[in-house]
């Protein structure tokens, strides 16, 4: 590029210096609420290779994309996932590089990510008791994941665990989190259940606010820490007897789209404008080497003017996301 790209900002004044990066929709686990029979194979192209993510990434820096989060499906099902946080790790203006995962291979390759770059991980943990984390995810080895966080906040990572909310979360499991922050510096983030156009009727039966989780640690001595100004749309709580916070994501929430500053590239290359809004706009024609990076630039320009100010999830409308599987969350 030649000239000072004025950035990525849309017509209501918000600027996208975050990229969520899913590189896969293959995923092992089998969550009640994204993927309950597990992910089925589909004939189709392949994910981005690792020249494409340069060229998208490189890109997406010079228009003011600071933060790249790699996600999926399961983002460490690809065995070029070390590489792929090297790549983004290496591209000049990207500063922090972000993985969110299930954490079954995080205690054999935390070590490797590190060195290759990441400072960010989101571990997605629904709940510390261990048979209840089998029945939502399928998966039995709730200790070994706890492990791979161990050695991640040992190398210096910034750790965050997202637990979504679902029916039948009660004071007990809300005890096991604080129990585990009292000596634990991390983060655990409640997120509302959303609707996907897979699970309507599983999202009726398990939805429940996040207003009884926020009373609940306000009444346990939490206090709501104030807003920073590049902060996204999670609240945050700290106690000064733990050494971890909680926060809390409520999509439902009135203003909730206010504080969006993400953009979201699908395993395929298309871009999403928003998790809930569209089918996803295809970039990956100008991926192949023989367009320029001002090309791309231009589309995305182009792009960002048509975003919409905010999901209509309210009135139930789910887009195009059949389950975040597709891209990330
Ligand atoms: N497989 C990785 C993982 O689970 O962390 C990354 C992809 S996963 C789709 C990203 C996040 O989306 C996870 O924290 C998951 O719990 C969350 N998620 C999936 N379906 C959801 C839904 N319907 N509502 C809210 N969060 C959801
Ligand atoms: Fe897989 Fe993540 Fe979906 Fe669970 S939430 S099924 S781990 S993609």
């Amino acid at each position: 590029m030649t000239h000072k790209e004025p950035g990525l900002q849309d017509r209501f004044g918000r600027q996208f210096s975050y990229l969520r990066l899913s590189i896969t929709d293959v995923c092992n686990f089998r969550c009640s609420y994204c993927l309950p029979d597990g992910y089925q194979k589909q004939s189709g192209p392949e994910p981005l290779q690792l020249d494409e993510i340069q060229r998208l990434l490189a890109v997406f820096a010079q228009l003011g994309t600071r933060k790249v989060r790699i996600t999926g499906g399961e983002p460490s099902v690809r065995k070029d996932l070390t590489e792929i946080i090297q790549l983004a790790a290496n591209t000049d203006g990207i500063d922090q590089v972000a993985l969110t995962t299930n954490g079954y291979k995080l205690a054999e390759n935390i070590a490797a990510w590190h060195a290759a770059g990441l400072q960010q991980l989101n571990v997605s943990i629904d709940s510390l008791d261990a048979e209840r984390f089998q029945q939502i995810t399928g998966y039995s080895h709730l200790a070994r994941i706890i492990e791979g966080i161990d050695q991640a906040l040992a190398l210096g990572l910034k750790v965050k665990v997202n637990a979504v909310l679902l029916k039948g979360f009660d004071q007990t499991e809300l005890a096991l989190f604080e129990n585990w922050l009292k000596q634990t510096p991390v983060s655990v983030r409640f997120i509302e259940l959303m609707q996907t156009g897979d699970q309507p009727v599983f999202f009726s039966e398990h939805h429940v606010r996040g207003e009884a989780i926020r009373q609940q640690l306000l009444d346990n001595g939490w206090s709501l820490r104030p807003r920073q100004p590049h902060d996204g749309p999670a609240l945050e709580f700290s106690h000064p007897d733990y050494q971890g916070r909680f926060g809390l994501i409520m999509p439902y929430s009135k203003d909730f789209c206010s504080s969006c500053n993400r953009l979201r590239i699908s395993s395929l290359g298309k871009l999403h404008l928003c998790l809930f809004g569209d089918q996803g706009h295809d970039l990956r024609q100008l991926l192949d080497g023989s367009h320029t990076s001002d090309e791309l630039a231009a589309e995305l320009q182009h792009l960002l003017g048509i975003k919409s100010e905010t999901h209509y999830l309210h009135a139930g409308e789910t887009g195009a996301m059949r389950h975040f599987a597709m891209l990330g969350g």
